[in-house]
């Protein structure tokens, strides 16, 4: 069988990139999941367990997760069948430890990593982005109140559902920016190295960017295509 699909991807960028937002709609396209290791966390938050409280305090300071807790939710994912070979991340991995146990797991799963998406959006704009962030609890929609606010006609739940994130103020900001700077960026130059990164100006429009996008995983579908067929 010729196996034209893509693998799974790694969505990358500093918080308020719109990694989410370009992760929803790959998933309703290509028919891929999303994994989210920041909504994991909040669902364990909901929990009020004791370690979703635990997990709570590290998030709103805007510190991250120990790797060990985070590392289990992903393999977790990555053991069901469901989910083989069709996962986009986002928000993981974070730094480079979680990027070379992701490759582990890929490979104790018999998994592939098809391509790594960097989203590059400059300081400013971001800042805007978190601080204008809206998220309904009800169906998970992602709006923004300085570029993209919910109206009565994309938006049918009602403008009571809409909620800002707790760790969505100035101060956490701060912590998330400076830990992706020393923790996160430096995982750029491990996918370049295993020539997986494909660099994406995130200041455009939301449709453009995904155009870019689509084009990207079109040209990698066609690629292995014929990797299987010449084979
Ligand atoms: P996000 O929804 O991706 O912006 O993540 C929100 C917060 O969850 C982050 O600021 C971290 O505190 C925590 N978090 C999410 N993903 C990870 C990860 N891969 N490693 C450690 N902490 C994480």
């Amino acid at each position: 069988m010729v196996d034209r699909s893509v693998a799974n991807i790694v969505l990358f960028g500093p918080p308020g990139a719109g990694k989410g937002t370009q992760a929803d709609k790959l998933v309703n396209e290509f028919k891929l999941f999303k994994v989210s290791t920041g909504d994991l966390l909040r669902e364990e938050i909901k929990k009020k367990s004791a370690l979703g409280n635990k997990i709570k305090s590290i998030i709103d300071k805007g510190m991250l997760v120990q790797d060990n807790i985070i590392n289990d939710l992903i393999e977790k994912v990555l053991d069901k069948k469901k989910y083989f070979n069709s996962l986009i991340f986002d928000g993981y991995p974070r730094n480079l430890s979680q990027a070379k146990n992701l490759d582990k797991l890929i490979k104790k799963y018999k998994q592939k990593l098809s391509c790594v998406l960097s989203l590059k959006v400059d300081t400013d704009i971001i800042v805007k982005r978190i601080l204008g962030r809206l998220i309904c609890s009800k169906c998970g929609s992602i709006f923004n109140s300085f570029f993209s606010p919910a109206t009565k006609e994309n938006h049918h739940c009602g403008s009571k559902f809409l909620q800002r994130r707790s760790d969505d103020n100035e101060e956490s900001i701060k912590n998330r920016f400076q830990i992706y700077n020393t923790e996160t960026l430096p995982i750029l130059d491990y996918y370049e190295n295993q020539k997986l990164l494909h660099e994406i100006d995130g200041m455009r429009d939301i449709s453009i960017i995904y155009k870019e996008i689509r084009q990207i995983i079109h040209a990698l579908e066609s690629w292995l295509y014929n990797v299987y067929l010449y084979k």
